[in-house]
C-alpha cells in the first residue's frame, strides 16, 4: 500500500500516481488505484473513466475496472461540476469508507493518490490506512514547492509512515528537437532536500506537454508515449518499487 503525497497541489501528485499504478501494472502486477484527493480527484479524468458508473455487490463496492488496473474514486460518485463541501467529520467517514467498503480482490499494489498538505485529510488517509507501506512524496524543483515537501516527510515520521522516496516532477524540459534539456525551474533542489533530510530519492521526471495532453485525452502516459524520456523516468521509479518489495520479500528482481 504505497500513499503517493506532496507538500502541496499542483505539482503532479496524481500524475505520478496514476502513471506509476499503470507502470506497476504494464509490469505484470495487479494493482488497484485509490483516489481519495476529495476536492480534486482528476483520477477519473486522467484514465478515461469520467462515464464510469461503480457498482455495489453484497454492500461492497465494486471498483472500475481499466484492464488489469482496478480503479476507485471519489470523483466517480460526484458530477463534473459538484464541489465538495463537506466538513471534516463527513469527509472523513467517505475516506472510512473508500478504504474499507471497496472490494479490491487480490492485489500486488494500492496506489493511493493522497490529498495534498498535512492538514486534516491527509491525516486521516494516514490513520485509516492500516499496515501501509510508505508514501512516495512528490516535489517540483522551486524552493517554494520544497519547503512543503519537507514539513510532508516530517508529517510522514510523526505518523510512522516510512518515505520510500522523493519525486522530483517537472524536472527540467528535454527538447523533442535537438533533445538540450532546459531547467525551468532550477533542479536538483529534491535531491538535495532528500540527502539532508536522510531520505530515498527516486528519480526526476522531465516535463513534457504530452504529460497533459494525454491527462486531459484521458490516456495513460506511459502507455501511449512510453519511448520518450519522461515516460523512461516514470518507468524507473516504478522499478525503484518493484526492487524495494522485491527486497522485503527476498524475491529476485530480473534487470530486465
Ligand atoms: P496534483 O495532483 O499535484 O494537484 P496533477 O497531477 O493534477 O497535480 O498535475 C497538475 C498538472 O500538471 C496536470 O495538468 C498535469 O498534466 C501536469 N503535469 C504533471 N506532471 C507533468 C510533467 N512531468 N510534464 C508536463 N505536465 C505535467
Amino acid at each position: 500500500k504505497i500513499l503517493v503525497m506532496s507538500g502541496k497541489g499542483g505539482v503532479g501528485k496524481s500524475t505520478v500516481a496514476a502513471n506509476l499504478a499503470v507502470s506497476l501494472m504494464l509490469a505484470g502486477k495487479r494493482v488497484g488505484l485509490l483516489d481519495v484527493d476529495i476536492h480534486g480527484p482528476s483520477i477519473p479524468k486522467m484514465l478515461g473513466l469520467e462515464r464510469a458508473h461503480i457498482s455495489t455487490e453484497m454492500g461492497n463496492i465494486i471498483p472500475v475496472e481499466l484492464g488489469d488496473l482496478r480503479v476507485m474514486s471519489i470523483g466517480f460518485l460526484l458530477d463534473d461540476d459538484d464541489a465538495v463541501v463537506w466538513r471534516g467529520p463527513m469527509k472523513a467517514g467517505v475516506i472510512r469508507q473508500f478504504l474499507k467498503d471497496v472490494e479490491w480482490g487480490d492485489l500486488d499494489y494500492l496506489v493511493i493518490d493522497a490529498p495534498p498538505g498535512t492538514g486534516d485529510e491527509p491525516l486521516s488517509v494516514c490513520q485509516l490506512i492500516e499496515d501501509a507501506d510508505g508514501a512516495v512524496v512528490v516535489a517540483t524543483p522551486q524552493d517554494v514547492a520544497i519547503a512543503a515537501v519537507r514539513k510532508s516527510i516530517t508529517f510522514c515520521r510523526q505518523l510512522n509512515l516510512p518515505v520510500l522516496g522523493i519525486v522530483e516532477n517537472m524536472s527540467g524540459f528535454i527538447c523533442p528537437h535537438c533533445g538540450k534539456t532546459t531547467e525551468v525551474f532550477k533542479c536538483g533542489g529534491a535531491e538535495r532536500m532528500a540527502t539532508q533530510m536522510n531520505v530515498p530519492f527516486l528519480g526526476r521526471i522531465p516535463i513534457d506537454p504530452a504529460v497533459g495532453q494525454a491527462c486531459d485525452a484521458g490516456g495513460p502516459y506511459v502507455h501511449y508515449y512510453e519511448g520518450t524520456e519522461t515516460a523512461k523516468a516514470f518507468r524507473k521509479i516504478a522499478d525503484a518499487i518493484l526492487s524495494l518489495s522485491a527486497q522485503s520479500t527476498g524475491d529476485a528482481v530480473c534487470d530486465d
